[in-house]
């Protein structure tokens, strides 16, 4: 087993760093078991891929790294077919195994690269369907037994526990493997569309159910990505659809953006590009079959960037949109969309401090049978869908000072008028009280929680804050 000591560790958008005083590497869980019985007393915690932009991958003690923890094993139960995945296997590393076998993920979210424990315990999700962690039959993991205080291995697969397990910030213990429900393979058709107003891209949902759609700042219209899934064949054009993405959309976009906002930042330029320029570049009405890993996954991680996730269920989403642009229009020092002077007014103090230069793209997310998910119920019967907004920057690290005005903004005001929930992946500024409010299960997470670790070994000092109920 590699260890290391006193390493600085960052994240993927370089708004964390980190050192832990020791770093290991297990080769197996037989050594997960030894470094927890070796730091008894130590709080311990866990990363993926380090792509999360909260504090949740904070390890102030004992870091471990799972990345030799990949097995895959893939079995037939019923008629239906289950993996179970070591929890430092990537997604993308699942997805080609499971392909060899006919078989995909129920969801996946925009990029492949994050490991099935680090996707899961902070909710991610794709869009049309729930959060990966609602798919998630069984995870075992490596904690101390409060009777004996030696370190165990519990399967967790069914019951509240299963709930809280499936999405649990790492705070229940160290997973070391996950089950999943697979499915067959299966195709998806897509193409993009413009509308004028947010009522007719939401009404195409009901054609489209595996929609996302982008709000293109400046010019206010949308563009549905609209999915459906297809039993028609891969259509001949796929291969020069992708090299379009490829090069268009995962490329060609963001050496623009990065262009525009790191060096010229001239707002009157970014605003003409997405009025004039970027619909040139959109290719609509050109529909597509091909398989769903194709379509569903992007490039998103090459270019370094910070991102808030806000989270609304369906009936705030017309207004929480509405908040949204006069938000990005008066930090970006114009008027509100809206006409509203009284929030106008209120958003005086922050003229001009934030200038927005990313779509924003929104995603449909179906309510999740966890506890502490984004996506999570309000009430224990709910069943309202969920509608993710996020808001991106790629402005360097040193000059994100706007930008985390913006979100810290944004996100108090979006938590108080909508009941927002913030992404706990992504950057999350959310207040214990805060918290407590929009997450009506989490003395109940909080409960299992201290079945499983009474003495708060598996938080971080971001956690004891923010889960306080
Ligand atoms: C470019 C990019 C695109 C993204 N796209 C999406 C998207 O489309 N949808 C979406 O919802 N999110 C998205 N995210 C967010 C991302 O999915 C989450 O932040 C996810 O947690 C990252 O996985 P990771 O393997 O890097 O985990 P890390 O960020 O390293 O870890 C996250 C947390 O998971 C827990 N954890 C990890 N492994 C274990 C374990 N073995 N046992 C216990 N706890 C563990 C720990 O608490 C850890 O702090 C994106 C992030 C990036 C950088």
């Amino acid at each position: 087993m590699q260890q290391k000591s006193g390493e600085t560790l960052f994240n993927f958008g370089r708004n964390v760093e980190f050192k832990p005083q020791v770093s290991c590497q297990p080769t197996s869980v037989e050594e997960v078991l030894e470094i927890l019985r070796n730091h008894k007393g130590k709080r311990i915690r866990v990363s993926g891929r380090l792509h999360s932009w909260s504090d949740v991958v904070v390890a102030e003690e004992v870091h471990l790294d799972l990345k030799h923890l990949t097995s895959v094993e893939i079995k037939k139960q019923n008629g239906a077919s289950f993996a179970t995945v070591g929890s430092g296997c990537q997604i993308k590393k699942l997805l080609k195994e499971l392909k060899s076998q006919g078989l995909t993920l129920p969801s996946v979210g925009l990029i492949d690269e994050q490991t099935v424990a680090g996707a899961t315990a902070t909710g991610t999700h794709g869009s049309g369907k729930n959060s990966l962690s609602h798919y998630i039959e069984a995870v075992e993991i490596a904690h101390y037994d409060p009777a004996t205080g030696e370190p165990v291995i519990t399967t967790i697969s069914s019951g509240l526990e299963l709930k809280a397990a499936r999405c649990s910030l790492g705070l229940l213990g160290v997973i070391v493997a996950i089950k999943f429900k697979c499915r067959r393979t299966y195709r998806i058709k897509e193409h993009i569309e413009k509308y004028a107003s947010l009522k007719k891209v939401l009404d195409a949902e009901k054609r489209y159910p595996l929609q996302q759609f982008y709000l293109m700042p400046w010019s206010w219209n949308y563009y549905g990505h609209h999915r459906v899934e297809s039993n028609e064949p891969k259509s001949k054009s796929a291969f020069s659809y992708r090299a379009y993405w490829s090069a268009i959309i995962d490329v060609g976009l963001h050496v623009v953006v990065y262009v525009l906002v790191k060096l010229l930042r001239f707002k009157s330029v970014m605003r003409f590009f997405y009025k004039r320029i970027l619909p040139m570049t959109m290719a609509r009405n050109w529909k597509v079959v091909d398989d769903s890993h194709n379509m569903l996954v992007m490039e998103h991680e090459l270019f370094r960037h910070i991102e808030i996730e806000l989270f609304v269920t369906r009936s705030k989403l017309p207004d929480a949109v509405e908040y949204v642009i006069d938000t990005l229009s008066v930090f970006g020092g114009q008027p509100t969309q809206s006409g509203n002077t009284q929030r106008r007014n209120e958003l005086a103090q922050f003229d001009g401090s934030y200038f927005h230069h990313y779509p924003i793209c929104v995603r449909r997310v179906l309510a999740d049978d966890t506890l502490i998910s984004m996506s999570s119920p309000i009430k224990s019967d709910g069943k309202e869908d969920w509608y993710a907004i996020s808001l991106i920057s790629y402005d360097w690290p040193s000059r994100r000072e706007g930008f985390f005005k913006f979100a810290n903004h944004l996100a108090a005001e979006m938590a108080t008028r909508f009941g927002a929930r913030a992404h706990w992946g992504k950057y999350n500024p959310l207040t214990a009280e805060q918290n407590a409010r929009l997450y009506p299960n989490l003395q109940e997470f909080n409960s299992i929680r201290a079945k499983f670790d009474p003495d708060g070994r598996f938080e971080n000092d971001w956690l004891s804050k923010v889960m306080r109920e």
